[in-house]
């Protein structure tokens, strides 16, 4: 999967599709205008952007069009978290990751799987994260990062 940026609108139409696969845009107004006071236009102009992004599909069937993915929300989820973990300093991302480890609710399973890959990670961990910035971009001050600043 490419790097696709959703926005917010867009995330609540994608996990209706993935909830209703071949679901009208009825229905997907329906699920969502009430909660948060959209207009079927609304979704309808949200449909159309996922569509050119090609997050979504249609198909025809008689005078309707239903809307379905190829992709799980699972992989949706965690490419649009990778997406937004790469605007990051890659220095920082151990901090962004304890941290949402500790601001989430997580199962007894959920724990033995990070477990298993922090044990897992430990045989690709190395001594320092380099910083990935463009110079001047950044104030994390390895030694790495941009050269000039420590
Ligand atoms: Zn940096």
């Amino acid at each position: 999967m490419e790097n696709i940026s959703i926005t917010n609108a867009e995330w609540q139409v994608v996990k209706a599709i993935c909830a209703n696969p071949d679901i009208q845009s009825g229905e997907i107004s329906k699920i969502l205008c009430e909660r948060f006071e959209w207009k079927n236009a609304t979704v309808k102009t949200l449909i159309h952007r996922l569509l050119e992004k090609k997050v979504i599909k249609n198909k025809q069937s008689g005078k309707k069009y239903l809307y379905y993915t190829d992709f799980s929300i699972d992989d949706l989820a965690k490419q649009m978290m990778q997406s937004q973990i790469e605007k990051i300093c890659s220095t920082k991302v151990g901090k962004i990751i304890v941290s949402l480890i500790d601001k989430n609710e997580l199962s007894f399973k959920d724990l033995d799987d990070i477990k298993k890959a922090l044990e897992n990670k430990k045989q690709f961990a190395v001594d320092e994260v380099k910083c990935n910035c463009i110079p001047g971009q950044c104030d994390c001050n390895h030694e790495s990062c941009c050269g000039h600043r420590k």
